[in-house]
């Protein structure tokens, strides 16, 4: 195939845009911030399940402590009963020790109870305190989080802009290269990583990094520059310039 030097030049150009097209894309998929916004993400998710989970024990316990103190009340509304009538002194003597004896069974068993309470009571506060330590946690990595998501937006934009701007130029210099050699360019592109078309620089392919053979070096050095000439190893087209050493 034949091109002009001038396009073969420009050629190198265009594989220089697109390397640092793909280098800004890679930063852009790879940017320290999103891999730290993911890795936070996943730990909310996780502390905002254990905090559910955490709110469905806390709605029990409060049931139970409801029950607990209901229970409380009502032995404590019977033995308020029973003193009433202790008070009024009406009834039988046998009545009133029969009385006296179920207002200390009442006591004891209120004592019984408000233990449960008290144990119901600590456990509340035990889950609630774990609940706002949890909120607490939430909130210091939501604000991390969002402080972060500051942080990858701009440079979102900034690495945006400035593939932006190589697109622009890669259109402009395109459009000035023949088109059966951006053809050819292309395909070996897509076919060897991003890399399509390589300097000679010292008799070393740039594209493979293999050194030039002997007999190579002689050939290419004595092929006329509007030949397109391709590296024996990687096929990639090769661009002669003064760096060659040919
Ligand atoms: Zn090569």
């Amino acid at each position: 195939m034949k091109a002009t030097a001038i396009d073969q030049e420009r050629l190198l150009e265009l594989q220089k845009i697109d390397t640092q097209i793909l280098q800004a894309e890679h930063r852009k998929k790879s940017l320290a911030e999103l891999v730290e916004i993911s890795r936070l993400e996943s730990q909310l998710s996780k502390l905002s399940s254990e905090q559910n989970h955490l709110a469905v024990d806390e709605g029990d316990i409060k049931r139970e402590l409801a029950k607990a103190e209901e229970d409380v009340e009502q032995v404590r509304n019977r033995k308020k009963k029973d003193e009433a009538r202790l008070a009024s002194g009406t009834g039988s003597p046998k009545d009133l020790e029969n009385l006296q004896h179920e207002v200390a069974t009442l006591e004891r068993r209120i004592a019984e109870l408000e233990e449960v309470e008290l144990e119901v009571m600590v456990r509340l506060d035990e889950v609630s305190g774990k609940i706002a330590a949890l909120a607490e946690e939430i909130t210091g990595k939501t604000g991390e989080k969002v402080s972060l998501e500051v942080v990858a937006n701009e440079k979102l934009d900034e690495i945006k802009r400035e593939l932006a701007k190589l697109q622009g130029d890669r259109a402009d210099i395109s459009a000035t290269i023949d088109g059966e050699l951006i053809k050819l360019y292309e395909k070996i592109r897509s076919d060897k990583g991003g890399i399509g078309a390589a300097e000679i620089i010292r008799r070393r392919c740039t594209g493979c990094q293999l050194d030039l053979t002997a007999a190579d070096a002689a050939r290419f050095g004595s092929t006329a520059l509007d030949e397109v000439i391709r590296c024996e190893e990687c096929r990639r087209i090769l661009i002669r310039t003064a760096n060659s050493g040919l």
